[in-house]
C-alpha cells in the first residue's frame, strides 16, 4: 500500500521513536545511513529488524536502538567535534558519527572488518573518519583529545585511557559488566573528576585486550 511505511522509517518509528530517542540530529543520521548496506546479502531482508546481526570473524553489527542510544547519549553537535569509536565492526555506527560529528576516528583489532568498513564508507563518500587497525582500550592519542568516545564492546570496566584522552565536559559511551550482560554506562569529564550514569541493560561481544 503507498502508505505504508518502509523498513526504515518502521524501525525509526517503532525502535527508535517510540523508545524515547528525540535527539533530531541522531534521528536525521539514522534516516540517512542505509543498515542493510552494512550487512551481508542475506541479511538484507532483515536489516532493519530489532536485533544485532552477523557480520564474520565472530563479532555483530549493533542492534539499531542500542547504536541511537549510544549515540544520543554522547550529545554531539551538528557538524561540531571529534569523537573515537572502539569497535569499527561493520562501520554501520561509524556512518552514523560521520554525519553528525566533525571528525571521526575509529579502532577495529580484526584488520579485515576495517578494511571492509573503510571500503564500505569510502565508497559511500565519507571522508571525514580516520581508521586505526589496534587495540582501541589504548585510545588513540594522536588525535586525543576526544568530544566524546564510544566503545561498541563490552568490559569489566573502562579502560583507564579512554577516560585519559576525553576533553572536559567529554562523554564516553561503554557497556560494561559481565560476558553475558553488562550495563550501558555514560561517564563525563568534569575536570579531574568523572561523572557516571547508568542507562539500560545490555549484551555485547567483548572487548578483546590484553591491557585493561
Ligand atoms: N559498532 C559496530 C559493532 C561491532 S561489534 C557495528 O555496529 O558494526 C564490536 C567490535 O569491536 C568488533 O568488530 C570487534 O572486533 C571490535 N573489538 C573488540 N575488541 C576490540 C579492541 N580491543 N580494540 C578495537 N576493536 C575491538
Amino acid at each position: 500500500m503507498a502508505h505504508d511505511l518502509n523498513p526504515l522509517q518502521q524501525m525509526i518509528k517503532n525502535q527508535l521513536i517510540a523508545r524515547g530517542i528525540k535527539d533530531e540530529a541522531v534521528l536525521e543520521a539514522m534516516q540517512r545511513v542505509k543498515r542493510h548496506l552494512f550487512v551481508s546479502e542475506t541479511d538484507r531482508l532483515q536489516a532493519y529488524g530489532d536485533f544485532p546481526l552477523p557480520i564474520g570473524h565472530n563479532q555483530t553489527i549493533s542492534q539499531p536502538y542500542m547504536v541511537a542510544v549510544m549515540t544520543e547519549r554522547l550529545r554531539l553537535r551538528q557538524g561540531e567535534g571529534t569523537v573515537l569509536e572502539v569497535g569499527t565492526g561493520s562501520g554501520y555506527q561509524t556512518a552514523i558519527l560521520a554525519e553528525i560529528a566533525s571528525e571521526v576516528v575509529t579502532v577495529e583489532r580484526i584488520s579485515a572488518l576495517s578494511n571492509k568498513a573503510r571500503q564500505r564508507l569510502t565508497g559511500l563518500g565519507y571522508n571525514n573518519i580516520r581508521y586505526i587497525v589496534g587495540d582501541g582500550a589504548l585510545g588513540c592519542p594522536e588525535y586525543a583529545p576526544y568530544d566524546a568516545i564510544v566503545v561498541t564492546a563490552a568490559a569489566a570496566h573502562v579502560p583507564r585511557l579512554l577516560v585519559e584522552q576525553l576533553r572536559d565536559d567529554g562523554r564516553l559511551v561503554m557497556p560494561v559488566g559481565g560476558a553475558s550482560s553488562q550495563t550501558l554506562q555514560v561517564l563525563t569529564r568534569v575536570a579531574n573528576d568523572v561523572h557516571c550514569q547508568d542507562i539500560v541493560n545490555c549484551v555485547f561481544v567483548p572487548l578483546i585486550s590484553e591491557t585493561i
